[in-house]
């Protein structure tokens, strides 16, 4: 059994979140704060978050973004999964901002029915169109199932990228300039890189080792498809809730009430993709559970003490019946080769080729594309400097 007061726990730990020295490149300054509170707080001070500097700069862009939309049906893109945030975000781009977006969901076909459920109730409450990209099921489970075998932790990379460049692709196909993303650094905190890393290289080198069928619709980032968007086609991608005030809570309630949305009840758990990630294959496998980020995120907003954040870290996290099953037969899996994974020593994203070493060099670039919004700030945080794979 864990402690669960965090001042008895045998790590060294920050004085201000729930972050202890298991967390990948993270280290203390004199006042014991890690550096993962020192970003966040830097990045409120620079985009002004919830305070009159913040509003300020956010209502100067949805002017921008209005004015590149003159004469066009949208004028700004929303990525919506189902979840809060980006729920949430539609809403406040329709009615609160007057912009007139276009909804894009990227469909893994591992959606749980209460995610696109959520999905079709905000936007037909709202009146919004949606552009869906359905994957092929056999090239996409192919992918995820060749990262699995892989032994690497980011079995959902494909994902991920998948949906980064369908939104720029969407956005090159209606001229839509500006793409809404609805992350919060003060909700969510800045994920720390360690296993968390993706790429197009990436995705590609492992699918040729590992993969059995040939990938022809999935839309692969490849780096000069995100290099042209970012230089020629210059889409903008805005997040607003690093401006303005966000309070989850009062986000969840005000969609329940308003659209009958409907929790899913935990976080990340709108995927069943998503949900064995989190409950089953980062702990199981690789000793990790991502929630002290969320809850790290909340101390710091003082939404929750350290006290009930390290708490809730040490429950048990929450497993739905038959996913492993679910997980196995979608991917065609033995059970005796699935026991192999999870028991042999992970792998990391530096045993297989990737576009890091690149990103880093191209570091002045990226810092002034990121400055333009025309890739986004999280991506050179993360990517453009060195950083060590966790062992
Ligand atoms: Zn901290």
């Amino acid at each position: 059994m864990q402690n669960t007061d965090i001042n008895q726990v045998d790590l060294q730990k920050c004085s201000r979140c729930i972050y202890d020295e298991r967390v990948p490149s993270i280290y203390f300054d004199y006042e014991g704060v890690c550096n993962y509170c020192r970003q966040v707080e830097s990045l409120s001070e620079q985009y002004g978050t919830g305070q009159p500097k913040g509003e300020a700069l956010f209502s100067v862009m949805v002017e921008d973004i209005k004015l590149s939309g003159r004469g066009k049906p949208y004028d700004c893109i929303v990525g919506v999964s189902g979840g809060t945030d980006s729920s949430y975000l539609v809403y406040l781009a329709k009615v609160k901002w007057g912009l007139r977006p276009l909804a894009v969901h990227y469909d893994n076909t591992w959606n749980s029915a209460i995610a696109t459920m959520n999905i079709h109730k905000v936007l037909n409450g709202l009146d919004v169109d949606l552009y869906t990209h359905v994957v092929m099921n056999k090239e996409a489970d192919d992918i995820f199932r060749a990262f699995f075998l892989s032994g690497v932790a980011e079995i959902e990379a494909s994902t991920d990228l998948g949906y980064a460049y369908l939104l720029r692709k969407v956005a090159a196909k209606y001229s839509i300039k500006y793409i809404l993303e609805g992350h919060s650094f003060l909700e969510e905190g800045i994920t720390p890189l360690g296993r968390n890393y993706f790429d197009g290289k990436y995705i590609q080198s492992i699918h040729r080792q590992f993969g059995r069928v040939k990938i022809n619709s999935y839309p692969l980032m490849t780096f000069s498809r995100f290099l042209n968007s970012a230089l020629f086609h210059r889409v903008k991608f805005i997040r607003p809730l690093w401006y303005i005030a966000y309070s989850k809570e009062n986000a969840k309630s005000f969609l329940s009430k308003h659209f009958d949305w409907r929790y899913y009840g935990g976080h990340h758990l709108e995927n069943r993709m998503t949900a064995f990630y989190h409950s089953i294959y980062l702990p199981q496998k690789f000793g990790s559970d991502m929630r002290n980020n969320t809850l790290a995120a909340r101390v710091r907003n003082g939404t929750l003490s350290r006290n009930e954040a390290w708490a809730e870290y040490n429950t048990q996290l929450m497993i739905e019946d038959e996913l492993v099953a679910y997980f196995k037969k979608r991917l065609g899996l033995t059970d005796v080769q699935y026991q192999q994974v999870m028991e042999t020593t992970p792998k990391n994203w530096t045993n297989y080729p990737t576009y890091k070493k690149r990103f880093e060099r191209l570091r002045p670039l990226f810092f002034l594309l990121a400055k333009a919004n025309l890739v986004p700030m999280s991506f050179y945080i993360k990517y453009c400097f060195p950083a060590k794979a966790p062992k």
